[in-house]
């Protein structure tokens, strides 16, 4: 690891009198010192935020605010997140593991890097790591990366299992800078690689992630998020969906659905939940509705089974949530 210079702050305007290019904010640290240690990632300086107030999990008429330095483990374990956002809690129990989930923060979640192999990998080329030095993965080995989003210069998967479940549920993040503060939907968030791939969200050097809230809905509380990887645990999705259902009935009132493990970023479908709002909640419609998910998809040389895993995907997370009721 190259050396680095380590300051500790109490309070987001000293943070933020720190940040730039070159500094790097230090939450749970579950993704930066790993990177660190393989000099992925060389800031000079290192910021310890963990004393800063950013905690708290909150419920009130506009929804579920959580704080960005709350632990992964935390907010899984929350009565309310669990009653309410059941999704929520899901996705983040089948992330990572016990430990990993009781160091990482919500905010660091958020902005997780990719686990393209090649971008840990300082011995090949990788425009994500190095811009304008390739791409090892379009010709390399290609099995876990994305079909949606991608461009000719990255094919990497987003990997966070939480940021799926909250794009389905229109989820924000705030975030603070040096002279403002302001909020973005967490879907507009993050932003797909086309030729600057090592640009992966609208984040700026001198801001932070501070929290993110959820609004309050009718189909929040009727959720689910089903991750299909290679092995059940510790690993990262090969496909994943985040389903939401107001129901009327028998008949779908709403549903909000969004993928993991295809898309460069959290991948929405909202072509899925207009096939599915108005219908009545049976396999047919299931299947007919997620017929064109994978519309727009350009497979790579491993992984063209990936569009109609993501359809048995979607498939089977309606069929368990609908078994729940
Ligand atoms: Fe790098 Fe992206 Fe290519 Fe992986 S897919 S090698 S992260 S540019």
């Amino acid at each position: 690891m190259r050396p680095y210079a380590y300051t500790q702050v109490r309070s987001v305007r000293q943070a933020l009198m720190h940040a730039g290019t070159g500094t790097a904010f230090l939450a749970g640290g579950t993704t930066l010192v790993d990177l660190m240690k393989l000099e992925v990632m060389t800031p000079d300086h290192v910021v310890d935020i963990n004393r800063l107030p950013l905690r708290g999990v909150t419920f009130d008429r506009n929804g579920l605010h959580i704080g960005a330095l709350e632990r992964m483990s935390d907010v899984a374990a929350n009565r309310t997140v669990r009653q309410h956002y059941p999704m929520i809690a899901e996705a983040l129990e089948l992330s990572a593991s016990a430990q990993l989930r009781n160091m990482a923060s919500i905010g660091g979640n958020l902005l997780q890097r990719t686990r393209c192999g090649y971008f840990r990998d300082l011995s090949t080329a990788c425009n994500k790591r190095e811009p304008g030095s390739g791409c090892s993965a379009l010709t390399g080995v290609n099995r876990i990366h994305a079909i949606l989003g991608t461009s000719d210069a990255c094919a990497a998967t987003h990997a966070s299992d939480l940021a799926v479940a909250l794009v389905a549920l229109g989820a924000e993040v705030h975030l603070a800078g040096a002279r403002d503060t302001r909020t973005v939907l967490l879907d507009e968030f993050y932003t797909p690689p086309g030729t600057t791939p090592h640009i992966e969200n609208v984040l700026q050097p001198r801001e932070l992630i501070t929290g993110i809230s959820i609004p309050r809905s009718t189909w929040a509380a009727h959720s689910t998020y089903l991750k299909i990887r290679d092995r059940q645990s510790y690993e990262f999705a090969l496909a994943s969906a985040a389903v939401a259902l107001e129901m009327d009935g028998r008949t779908i009132r709403n549903a909000r659905i969004a993928a993991g493990g295809v898309g460069t970023k959290p991948w929405r479908l909202t072509t899925v939940e207009q096939a599915l709002n108005g219908r009545p909640a049976t396999a047919d419609t299931f299947e007919a509705a997620v017929a064109n998910a994978a519309d727009g998809a350009r497979p790579l040389t491993h992984n063209a089974f990936k569009p109609a895993l993501l359809r048995r995907t979607l498939v089977r997370a309606l069929t368990v949530l609908q078994e729940r009721r």
